[in-house]
């Protein structure tokens, strides 16, 4: 069995009254957030019992926090520098700019069909909320809810619940479809399946998004104020955040549009001198290995829960080899014409074909191999 975590988000309906409320408690909590924040900075005292020890009766007066929120938000500072320390491996005061509350399930925040109920500073508060996709998740003997983040956005309340369950571990016998999947430029994937379908998904668009995005990059450097430096961060933000949109929308479509147990099969890049590939368009160079990376973890996140398995594979000659005949050659692939054509067998596609084709080929083998039983082979 495996443990499979999902994130539902539920949008909150409260009235003006409510929302009053909500805000306030949102906002001391982030303001108790920074209080503790402060004080394991400089202390790099990291245990909730000391912690509480010392600063309970203090946010509780001074943050009029209600018991169980207090022990929340001290849990909250604890996990920040937590993550913190693993990533950047030193101290760093973490800042709780944007107003949150975290909430642990059945004591800080609790959930039925139609109606969520929340401790606020002023006592607890039940709310509707709108509940579409919601309803499957309320078998308690199936999906257990963890601590949840209550978040504004443009004015509107969400929630954000880790769902965890256990799933079936997907195994290679059970494998009943194989999708070479190609990572690329033209197209942002190219795919071939057990079906011998091959499909598309164009990489036009993005490729003239990410061409604007540089160009307005290229003015602002030029400026060199402080506001323009400002301004380059905000449009790099929202370029990772669109093009991660794009590749839960695509790593999604894939895990969709086949059965479960399918076997996707990848480049893989992690070791390849050319990881960041480098493409060339009109005058400029695009770096695309960011976001191949994530399109791979978000596939292995979502194929998961479909019983799918997500492998990678060594990515030499996917572009040389003819996927029929086997036969290697560099000038069986015409770069510029976009067609394979082969020297030994005469076969011809699409040069955009052949990627994901002889990924497929490749996932083929490792199930073969994988099948061999532990042997003993003679000298
Ligand atoms: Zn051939």
């Amino acid at each position: 069995m495996e443990q499979i975590t999902v994130t539902a988000k539920i949008q909150i309906s409260a009235a003006s009254d409510d929302k009053g409320l909500l805000d306030e408690t949102m906002s001391v909590y982030t303001d108790a957030c920074n209080y503790v924040s402060d004080y394991v900075f400089h202390t790099h005292d990291l245990k909730q019992f000391s912690l509480n020890k010392v600063l309970y009766a203090t946010l509780r007066e001074k943050f009029r926090l209600k018991s169980q929120m207090t022990q929340s938000v001290v849990k909250t500072v604890i996990a920040r520098y937590r993550t913190i320390l693993e990533n950047q491996k030193e101290w760093i005061k973490p800042f709780f700019k944007k107003a949150q509350y975290d909430l642990v399930w059945n004591r800080d925040y609790s959930l039925t069909q139609n109606c969520f109920s929340v401790n606020t500073l002023k006592g607890r508060v039940k709310l509707p909320y709108f509940a579409r996709g919601m309803s499957k998740y309320f078998d308690s003997t199936i999906y257990k809810f963890g601590t949840a983040k209550l978040v504004k956005k443009q004015g509107k309340y969400f929630l954000h619940i880790p769902v965890t369950y256990d799933m079936e571990e997907s195994n290679l016998c059970d494998i009943c479809n194989v999708v070479g999947v190609d990572r690329g430029i033209n197209f942002v994937v190219a795919t071939y399946n057990s079906k011998h379908k091959s499909g598309f998904v164009s990489g036009k668009a993005i490729k003239q998004k990410r061409a604007h995005y540089s160009k307005l990059r290229k003015e602002l450097q030029m400026c060199q104020t402080a506001s323009a430096r400002r301004r380059i961060k905000t449009i790099g933000q929202r370029e990772n955040r669109w093009m991660q949109d794009i590749n839960h929308q695509v790593s999604k479509a894939l895990v969709e549009n086949n059965p479960k147990h399918t076997l996707f099969v990848l480049e893989d890049l992690s070791g390849v001198r050319n990881a960041t590939e480098r493409v060339r368009t009109k005058d400029r160079y695009v770096s695309v290995s960011w976001s191949f990376y994530d399109l791979e973890q978000k596939l292995i996140y979502k194929a998961k829960q479909k019983q799918s398995s997500v492998i990678k594979v060594d990515p030499r000659y996917t572009s040389q080899c003819c996927p029929v005949c086997g036969h290697m050659e560099r000038a069986n692939r015409n770069k510029k014409m976009h067609l394979f054509c082969c020297k030994n067998c005469g076969y011809q596609s699409n040069d955009d074909r052949i990627g994901a084709m002889n990924l497929y080929r490749k996932g083929i083998n490792y199930l073969e191999d994988s099948q061999v039983p532990d042997t003993v082979t003679a000298e």
